[in-house]
């Protein structure tokens, strides 16, 4: 496993010049940190230089230019030294120490574990943040000896993939496309691209010097390609292979899995199954008459047809989420109309380098500066998702829930409203439409630099939210009656999402189907492990999905950890199979419960695709991301039974 302690930067060569403009690209709070690490020295912390956390937008935390160009002289002066004296060890900043740089760039920290898991992030001791000490411990012959399938060579099966290989516990992974990368293999609609921050969504073992700050889909399925071959993985991938079925025998403590092989159907007997096939991959067309009736070419988001040449084109879009915000703004350039059926607006945060390049300073900062990436990282964690989770909480006393949860929402509310309005102009009809009439949070916030906005204020582009009544032969009718005529349907209308697992048969002990037991309203335990179902660990299952915009990867690599702790678990105790107990599983999914119910998703006034048809937020993790990795850190014996 790669060491992802700060030695990793490269050693400082570049000239003064080089040296100076790169720090004109700096993130100054980052830099601050770093500065604490290379000087050994924190008093920058208490002096006048302090952020303003209520600059919401700033990247600069509201430091002034004259603050910032102080600080950068003063990281040159270290940098230079750094350079001149040659490497050496940074002795680590002490906790308490680091409780106070962690204050300094976020504000209060609620709990003392937060230092824990920075310290465990920072990796300052060279110790692999994910690793599962307690599998290296047992011996390897022991390890040897039990098989584990994965399903899904997505994000989430390499990661498990790679954590198996590490512990020398044999695996084979099913991939049902042709090759890795999951959604990103799969989605292939033009503008996709990944919107949490690239440093956050990346490996913690592999970080990588991203070309954007937010990369598009083609970086990213390289980036996947890249860690199935750096690792060697690709010969234990079994691709074009769908499990049809996997049903655990409780007499041998196994499961027989059913495969459908580019050959024909096989059996594989395993000790364990980790499912990682995500949320986001059956596609949802909507329930809407006539569907088949339309002659032209219709497909999916997720289906794109490259094939079809929209040049000169009517083009019909069927949606207005995540998926549609990216690919409208290209297609628009070259269909000679489009017409958005939107039922809901997307609340839109203001990112304004969200299209832009990493500019040559900023990777030189990342690459070489101590300790600068880490932080980096670290800030945009906060920034974009533990930082806001108190502002998408829903306060009772609030008396407009219909728009808003809290003060706190409200004032983002009024915040991103202005920025709409700004960015619309005076179009009275097309701001009617754009600004949303639910909470900030109820649905995924999409970030963006106005270019949604513009492309909707085209001459070639219209928005209506005339409900759809019907699929036509050349077209779509709406309930008022309209019959708007395409050459070409795009349904931008999401996906499966809380059909957890779909279309795979899943048999308990007790022989029950998964699907049977769950009834459209799957559950787990940490969204991992399920009462009956022994041996059995989901990734990304129920309940590990983030509304605001944190990285899915964070949960992935919280997940294996604990699936790698079941794994010693039973290693260290002679066992063959756990199950979790019904008793813990159904008090943790009583707490999500309450908990989703005070966030703007589980908001009664929103409807979105992290509720399931019991109107039950089954998608969603409504605590901090590190109470996730805390309570995923290892598993607690006492939830499980062994057998
Ligand atoms: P989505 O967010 O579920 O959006 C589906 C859209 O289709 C919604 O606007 C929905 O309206 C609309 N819709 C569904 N049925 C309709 C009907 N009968 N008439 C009119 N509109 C209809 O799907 P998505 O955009 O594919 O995104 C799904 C998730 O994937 C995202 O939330 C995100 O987590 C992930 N994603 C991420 C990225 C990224 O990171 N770059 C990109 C794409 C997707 P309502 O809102 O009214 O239901």
């Amino acid at each position: 496993m790669p060491n992802v302690a700060a030695s990793t930067t490269q050693p400082i060569t570049a000239s003064d010049d080089v040296i100076r403009a790169a720090l004109e690209e700096a993130h100054v709070p980052s830099l601050m940190m770093a500065l604490v690490h290379l000087t050994g020295d924190a008093s920058i912390l208490s002096g006048d230089i302090q952020l303003d956390r209520n600059m919401f937008a700033d990247p600069q935390a509201g430091i002034p230019p004259a603050q910032q160009a102080r600080v950068r002289e003063l990281a040159f002066e270290a940098l230079t030294r750094l350079r001149d004296e040659g490497r050496r060890t940074l002795a680590p900043p002490s906790h308490d120490q680091l409780l106070s740089m962690m204050q300094f760039l976020v504000g209060e920290v609620t709990s003392p574990d937060y230092v824990t898991f920075l310290e465990s992030e920072l990796a300052m001791d060279g110790r692999d943040p994910y690793g599962c000490p307690a599998i290296q411990a047992i011996p390897r012959e022991r390890r040897a000896t039990f098989h584990v399938l994965i399903v899904g060579a997505g994000m989430s099966g390499l990661l498990a993939a790679i954590r198996l290989k590490e512990a020398g516990i044999p695996f084979t992974v099913v991939e049902k496309n042709a090759d890795v990368g999951g959604t990103w293999f799969e989605n292939t609609y033009p503008g996709c691209r990944v919107d949490s921050p690239n440093h956050t969504y990346s490996y913690s073992f592999a970080p990588k010097d991203w070309p954007q700050h937010y990369s598009d889909q083609k970086v990213l399925l390289d980036y996947f390609r890249g860690i199935a071959d750096q690792f060697d993985l690709r010969s234990q991938i079994r691709f074009e292979t769908e499990v049809s079925s996997a049903r655990f025998e409780a007499a041998t403590n196994e499961w027989q899995v059913e495969l459908h092989t580019p050959t024909g159907t096989e059996t594989l007997r395993t000790n364990a199954v980790i499912s990682a096939v995500g949320q986001l991959n059956r596609p949802r067309f909507p329930d809407l008459p006539g569907r088949a009736s339309f002659t032209g070419p219709s497909f999916h988001s997720a289906e794109w047809r490259h094939d079809i040449d929209l040049t000169g084109k009517r083009v019909g879009v069927i949606g207005t989420g995540a998926s549609a915000f990216q690919f409208v703004p290209l297609i628009a350039k070259d269909a000679t109309k489009i017409t958005i059926f939107q039922r809901t607006p997307p609340w839109i945060s203001p990112r304004a380098e969200y299209f832009q390049y990493i500019p040559e300073g900023k990777h030189w900062l990342l690459n070489h500066v101590p300790f600068y990436a880490k932080w980096y990282r670290f800030w945009m964690f906060w920034r974009t998702s533990e930082g806001m989770l108190g502002s998408v909480k829903l306060d009772p006393s609030w008396n407009d829930q219909r728009h808003a949860v809290s003060a706190e929402n409200d004032a983002i509310r009024q915040l991103l409203t202005a920025w709409i309005t700004e960015l619309v102009g005076d179009d009275k009809d097309l701001l009617a439409k754009t600004i949303p009439n639910y909470p900030p949070a109820g649905k995924r916030m999409l970030v963006d630099d106005g270019t949604w906005i513009r492309a909707l204020k085209r001459d070639n582009v219209e928005v209506t939210t005339d409900p759809i009544a019907a699929i036509t032969t050349n077209g779509i009718e709406t309930k008022g009656g309209a019959l708007h005529e395409f050459d070409v349907i795009i349904y931008a209308t999401g996906f499966q999402a809380s059909n957890f697992l779909t279309p795979m048969k899943v048999y308990g002990v007790d022989g029950k189907e998964l699907h049977e037991n769950w009834n459209g309203d799957a559950r787990a335990y940490l969204g991992i492990t399920v009462p009956g179902y022994p041996n059995l660990f989901l990734m990304y299952g129920p309940n590990t999905n983030i509304v605001v915009n944190g990285s899915i990867i964070f949960f992935s690599e919280c997940e294996m950890r604990y699936i790698m702790g079941c794994l010693a678990l039973l290693m260290t105790r002679g066992k063959r199979a756990l199950d979790c107990k019904r008793d813990v599983h159904d008090a943790y999914n009583l707490s999500v419960d309450a908990e989703n119910a005070r966030m703007a998703w589980g908001s009664p006034h929103v409807s979105s695709w992290y509720k399931n048809k019991m109107g039950r937020v089954s998608q969603n993790w409504p605590f901090t991301l590190l109470e996730f990795w805390t309570r995923t850190r290892e598993p607690d014996p006492e939830d499980y039974q062994f057998s």
